[in-house]
């Protein structure tokens, strides 16, 4: 016969917490608190297969489970001295729904359950107390006609409040064990009539009816969703809990409450907590009376005047601490607990790790660790690395007061206060005036980048999570809140018209990129804390991880601020950026449009120095750490300008004739610029240009190695290679180049020469290609383009779609496709170091800052990630926590 039902009580249960599975949370951490000898009422636990047999079988409950029930409801009154529906000492039950994962949504708890118009007296005489009889029955009337019969609660509150006002009482406590009673005859009454039949008076019924609604209640709509939300599969099935019931509603030495072993919002050691004396279940959390604090330093705190638990049951709390402490011990995790008090004796009815904030998280798990009940390792793994944005960026002091205006989506975190501008320009000039400001827009586009840049905050009225606002912002790591609705941009006569208040150009508003909410006026903020428990941990993240972290930057801010996060190194610096800066571009477009190489190289010589004084730059502000630096790789007709307007002035500016650059303009035109003219095709087409980059390359390492002490070894990368041949004419040209700075500068040069792999053919040749390359760096983002052939600038039109009908689970750009393009990662990192054994490895693409991308890459076993300068510290924790997973595994 299938065991269905594990039975708790009396110092031992059944099961334990490793049953979880099979007794939902609340029911395996009812019997681990058994066995560890605390006081919890005795209780069983129908296991999570019953559900599913249920449903397996149109609704019916297995054979066998009866009479298991019943064995298990023996035992109980065996614990306890009372018997189920006796009339003289009854057994009272409470029926608890209980899933693996905790999930509301489900039936609500029932209590009393036994109770009848005859136990109610028993209960009562026994107790010696009838107003606590009549006063549970009929909360059981209304939980159990709410819940199990479906009438709507808000009869029974109404009722009730007709009663007391009737009768003149303004609290629930106030009423008399015969006003109680007629309100149970109204309860009843109402029920007949709403429902048409008569609120069950059997203990049996009552029990069985509740059992199923149990079960029934896993398949709600409301529990549907929520699993579809959370990915909850719905074979997971609930257990339902049957527990004798203890009484926190026995008069005034009689209480309920819950609790946290550490503060949830702080993290702070201190248990924190709240009770109600002469109450019932969840009356501490309905908010029908104000609850008292536990203890009394939190009573101090709050300024209350109504007496802790500390102080009006000492001992009970003194017991309940004691619980505290063994139980986040035995868990070595904050937990969350439920307790009642009967008549001066704890009962403990629930424990669970607790919920926190992201700051919580990180002060108890640095604590835990510090004080020795949890590992180094084990505190960094517990921490979410995409929590860290919070931690990251100045919030708004919770304590401040919010004068919301309002609401879009929560673009990129944090909160920034500025004037209120409406276009890039006027952002620029703030900037420039040493003015804080706020951009604001219907939405914003590359233009708007410099704008973006000036800006402390980003605030658009249209667009999503993944708008160009949303998007730019979060790689800026700037606090953007996107597609607020509600408030609307009249750029006409610059004002921001929000429901009720219109705000003009200069006035000062908040964003909350956390929230999303937009409010008038400065705020008062919190600053990130980088060191304390933060730089602790991350600490022990650096020493736990085995990846190096790595940064994309071009740009000595961007470098300079990824340094400060910790990126030891720059693993792509993408030279073409530097090329659009200022009077450069049109250096660049001279170039471009030279009739032949004599006049390539003309421009290229002028190009020269400022390619050498920024990686001259980059490699100071580096200090030795490697920098790899890529050769040109967009196509050629990116530099040039596209509108007849734009050529017009361009023409004029390089002094040429229209017609000429129009034709330039025309024969450097693509189809498919991604798979065309670009990346080390340009090289081998125009090898002077990379000459000038590696030139330029080897100049500054020099000059940045004499200047700082430290010697510079850059690392030179060909993109977007598919043959060794392509590979070896580049990089016999950089040494050629080697060779010559090196005898003009007498000073030697270690240098490596490596490739992208962002082309499936070369991560299958990658053991040929490894023969000349000294590095491989994943570029992820093309080879993902390249794999699945789709344009990511194109994607967007589907593959919402795809995710929508579950065709693709993850945006491939977002998380690494582990299967397909993480395949030849694997297959290229394999082949090249069979070729080359101290082959370095890194990934560049977006997924370099992407904590699940981040555990493949060290299962792959590259040597290093690198990502955007805000998300460093991410990818060094993602980095530690992958790395004390496979260490523990
Ligand atoms: P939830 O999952 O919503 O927390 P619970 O099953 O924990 O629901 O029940 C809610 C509350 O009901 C508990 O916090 C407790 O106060 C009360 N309760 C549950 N079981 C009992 C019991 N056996 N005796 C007394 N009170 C109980
Ligand atoms: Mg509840
Ligand atoms: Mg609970």
């Amino acid at each position: 016969m299938e065991k269905w039902v594990y039975t708790f009580g009396d110092g031992r249960a059944e099961g334990s917490a490793e049953d979880r599975n099979l007794l939902g949370g609340k029911g395996a951490n009812l019997a681990e608190m058994c066995n560890l000898g605390l006081p919890v009422p005795p209780g069983l636990t129908i296991v999570t297969d019953a559900c599913n047999h249920y449903y397996e079988n149109g609704r019916t409950l297995p054979e066998g489970l009866k009479d298991q029930v019943r064995a298990g409801l023996r035992r109980m009154e065996a614990i306890t001295g009372r018997v189920f529906g006796d009339t003289q000492k009854p057994l009272l039950l409470s029926v608890r729904s209980g899933s693996r994962a905790s999930m509301p949504g489900m039936m609500d708890t029932v209590l009393n359950l036994g109770l009848n118009d005859a136990t109610v007296e028993g209960l009562g005489q026994d107790a010696g107390d009838a107003r606590f009889a009549w006063d549970s029955y009929r909360r059981f009337i209304q939980m159990y006609g709410d819940v199990v019969m479906g009438l709507d609660h808000e009869v029974f509150v109404e009722i009730l409040e007709d009663e007391k006002g009737r009768l003149g009482h303004e609290h629930d406590t106030e009423l008399s064990a015969g006003e109680w009673q007629e309100v149970v005859a109204r309860y009843k009454e109402a029920i007949r009539e709403e429902l048409g039949e008569d609120f069950p008076q059997a203990p049996e019924i009552q029990l069985w009816r509740a059992i199923g609604a149990v079960f029934a209640s896993w398949m709600n709509a409301r529990a549907v969703t929520y699993r579809t939300l959370h990915n909850i599969p719905a074979v997971w099935g609930t257990a339902v809990n049957v527990q004798a019931m203890v009484f926190g509603n026995l008069g005034n030495s009689s209480a309920t409450g819950v609790a946290f072993t550490r503060n949830p919002s702080t993290g702070e050691n201190a248990l924190y907590g709240e009770f109600l004396v002469n109450a019932q279940g969840e009356d501490v959390v309905a908010g029908i009376r104000t609850p008292q604090n536990i203890t009394e330093e939190a009573r101090i705190a709050s300024g209350s005047d109504r007496p802790s638990l500390e102080k009006l049951m000492p001992e009970a709390f003194s017991e309940f601490r004691a619980i505290c402490d063994k139980l986040e011990r035995h868990y070595r995790d904050m937990q969350d607990l439920e307790f009642t008090i009967e008549r001066g004796k704890l009962w403990m009815l629930q424990t669970r790790a607790g919920k926190r904030t992201a700051k919580a998280a990180l002060k108890i798990s640095v604590d835990m660790a510090t004080e020795g009940l949890i590992s180094q390792g084990e505190a960094v793994s517990r921490i979410d690395p995409a929590s860290l944005d919070q931690l990251l960026h100045p919030t708004i002091d919770p304590r401040a007061r919010r004068d919301v205006i309002g609401s879009g989506l929560p673009a990129s975190p944090g909160a920034a206060t500025g004037e209120i501008v409406f276009t890039s320009e006027d952002a620029v000039k703030a900037q420039d005036e040493g003015r804080k400001v706020i951009l604001v827009r219907v939405e914003t586009s590359p233009e708007d980048i410099h704008g973006m840049h000036a800006a402390q905050g980003i605030l658009t009225t249209r667009g999503g999570m993944t708008s160009h606002a949303a998007v730019v912002a979060r790689g800026m790591g700037t606090p953007c809140v996107s597609g607020a609705g509600t408030l609307r941009v009249d750029l006409r006569n610059e004002l921001l018209v929000a429901h009720g208040v219109t705000l003009r150009k200069g006035d000062v508003i908040t964003i909350d990129g956390s929230s999303g909410q937009v409010l008038k006026g400065a705020i008062p903020m919190l600053q990130p804390e980088l060191s304390g428990d933060f730089g602790r941990l991350m600490e022990w993240a650096d020493r736990t991880r085995r990846m190096k972290v790595r940064t994309n930057a071009e740009t000595p801010a961007d470098a300079r601020a990824a340094r400060s996060f910790g990126a030891e190194g720059i693993g792509l610096c993408r030279t073409e950026h530097m090329f659009f800066e200022g009077s450069r571009i049109n250096v660049m477009r001279e170039m471009i449009l030279a009739e032949d190489e004599a006049g390539r190289r003309a421009s290229l010589e002028k190009l020269l120095p400022m390619q050498r004084s920024d990686f001259a730059e980059l490699f100071e502000i580096m200090h030795g750490l490697p920098v790899t630096i890529r050769m040109l790789d967009p196509p050629l007709h990116e530099f040039l300008p596209k509108s007849d307007e734009e050529i017009a002035e361009v023409a004029t500016a390089l002094s040429i004739e229209e017609a000429v650059l129009r034709r330039r303009v025309d024969t450097l035109h693509e189809f498919n610029p991604m798979l065309g003219h670009r990346g080390c095709r340009l090289a081998i087409s125009y090898p002077e240009i990379a000459e000038m980059q590696a030139r330029a390359i080897f100049e500054a390492a020099v000059e940045a190695a004499k200047k700082t002490g430290a010697a510079v070894v850059p690392e030179i990368m060909v993109p977007l290679v598919g043959l060794k041949a392509e590979l070896d004419y580049v990089k016999g040209r950089i040494e050629a180049v080697a060779r010559a700075v090196i005898a003009e500068s007498g000073v030697t040069i270690d240098y490596l020469v490596g490739t992208m792999i962002e082309l499936p053919r070369a991560a299958l040749r990658a053991h040929v290609i490894a023969e000349s390359a000294e590095f491989f760096s994943f570029g992820t983002n093309d080879l993902t383009q390249t794999t699945f052939g789709i344009s990511r600038d194109d994607a967007s039109a589907f593959l919402s779609t795809y995710i929508q009908k579950g065709i693709v689970e993850q945006d491939p750009f977002v998380q690494l496709d582990f299967d397909g393009v993480g395949e030849l990662i694997r297959i290229a990192a394999e082949r090249g170091r069979r070729t080359r054994n101290d082959l370095k490895l890194g990934i560049c693409g977006e997924h370099g800052g992407d904590p699940a991308s981040i555990h493949f890459c060290e299962d792959a076993g590259l040597d290093y990630v690198s990502c955007s300068p805000f998300r460093v510290p991410i990818a060094r924790l993602a980095a530690a926590q992958a790395a004390f997973t496979n260490g523990k595994a």
